[in-house]
């Protein structure tokens, strides 16, 4: 057999954006990275010429989709329903069901499969992963996922939480172990993942337990324009007494709350600068989003039972010191807490910030979501391989083992 190619390329197609990586998995390192922008406002005028001009750049340096090394093609899915528990092998039916979860994530998924069908079309041979950022929360208990509706209602519709941010989430916990020096399945983590979309996990041993998105990314924590958790009455209400129809509720919801809703700002750093001047509007923005997520904390705690690490991650949870230090101020209760130095510290490694000895430790985890995506591709492509190798000869190392380096 020839040497196993290891490279990967991880593709992220947004409606009018996409962000390429490949990172070669024998060594975990990045080759080449980027994005393109403004699909179909500008020169490049759809997904086809975007991924035309990816594959040339890359073929400038020598790295061209029909390269050797090229092992897969690793596609993030926002929304993988509640089929698709893992990194899945992209054919026909896989692309038929995905179709099917458009009504779920109306934006997302259809960019996402303009991204596999038009990459399949360069490369019909080489093997195409989707990796979904519900998947890992399929784990979840039924009582969590379950919203307490009509149960024949949530059926007919796939009403249920399936939660987002699953490779950040995934990847998040299980380093988070590796920082403990534990195994993933030992330890129990309150991932924090604080972007400009923002969400919350419980991971009990390895697996998601609970999350804080739901159907849509629209429920949960404060986040940059999303308003989080809300009496569903709102909308009705606002429909009311205002006229609103779906389509504005939605915007107001989605692109007109949040941090932006409160105070005309989605950047936290934005926020703490207005802070530091005295403006109100930017302090109670700051307040209302800490609120929340403290009381996600001690929900998870109580969910998780016994708590050993609370990981911040995401552009904000992890360089942002000031929501640190308020998200965890008087949870010493709940046996947490940040040394104010060790918190100020900016590296780009997991490190812990809680003091030495603290009964639950708190950490800084960057997260690694194209990474996670490649790893999931590569495992994929390995195991398939591996699986149709030990048809014809003797037992191959299966799954993980055989391959990514992490
Ligand atoms: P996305 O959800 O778009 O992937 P990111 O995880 O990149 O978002 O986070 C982006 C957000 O991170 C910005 O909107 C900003 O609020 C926050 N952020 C980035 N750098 C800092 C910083 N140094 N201090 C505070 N907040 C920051």
């Amino acid at each position: 057999m020839t040497p196993r190619a290891t490279r990967v390329l991880v593709l992220n197609s947004g409606s009018s954006s996409l962000k390429y990586q490949l990172l070669d998995m024998a060594d975990g390192s990045r080759l080449a990275s980027g994005v393109v922008e403004r699909i179909g406002e500008g020169p490049v005028a759809d997904h086809t010429e975007a991924l035309e001009a990816v594959a040339a750049e890359l073929a400038g340096a020598g790295l061209g989709l029909d390269s050797p090394e090229l092992a897969a093609i690793g596609h993030r899915v926002v929304h993988g329903g509640p089929r698709f528990t893992a990194p899945t092998l992209v054919d026909d039916a896989v692309l038929a069901e995905i179709e099917r979860l458009v009504p779920l994530a109306p934006l997302h998924n259809p960019a996402n499969l303009t991204g596999i069908r038009t990459a399949l079309r360069l490369r019909p041979d080489l093997p195409q992963v989707a990796v979904f950022d519900t998947a890992f929360h399929t784990t979840m208990p039924e009582h969590a996922a379950r919203y307490a509706i009509d149960t024949a209602t949530a059926d007919a519709h796939l009403i249920r939480r399936y939660g987002f941010h699953g490779t950040s989430h995934a990847y998040v916990s299980r380093k988070t172990a590796e920082l403990l020096g534990k195994d993933p399945s030992e330890v129990n983590v309150i991932v924090l993942h604080l972007g400009n979309g923002a969400s919350a996990s419980a991971v009990e041993g390895g697996r998601c337990v609970e999350t804080s998105m739901g159907l849509t990314p629209l429920e949960g924590l404060v986040m940059g324009t999303r308003s989080g958790d809300i009496d569903p009455a709102v909308t009705s209400h606002l429909h009311r007494v205002a006229g609103m129809s779906v389509a504005e509720t939605d915007e107001l919801l989605n692109k007109k709350s949040g941090l932006a809703g409160l105070c005309g700002d989605n950047d936290m750093r934005e926020i703490q600068r207005r802070i530091d001047e005295g403006d109100e509007r930017a302090r109670l923005a700051f307040a209302v989003y800490i609120h929340r997520l403290k009381k996600y904390i001690g929900a998870y705690t109580a969910v998780l039972g016994r708590v050993d690490a609370v990981a911040f991650t995401a552009g904000v949870g992890e360089n942002a010191a000031p929501v640190r230090a308020a998200a965890v101020a008087g949870l010493a209760g709940l046996g947490l807490s940040v040394d104010p130095e060790r918190n100020t510290v900016r590296t780009g490694e997991p490190r812990v910030i809680s003091p030495d000895g603290a009964p639950v430790v708190v950490a800084v985890v960057p997260t690694d979501e194209e990474w996670e995506i490649a790893r999931g591709t590569f495992a994929t492509v390995t195991a398939t391989a591996d699986s149709a190798a030990s048809m014809d000869s003797a037992p191959a190392g299966a799954g993980e083992s055989a391959g990514p380096i992490d």
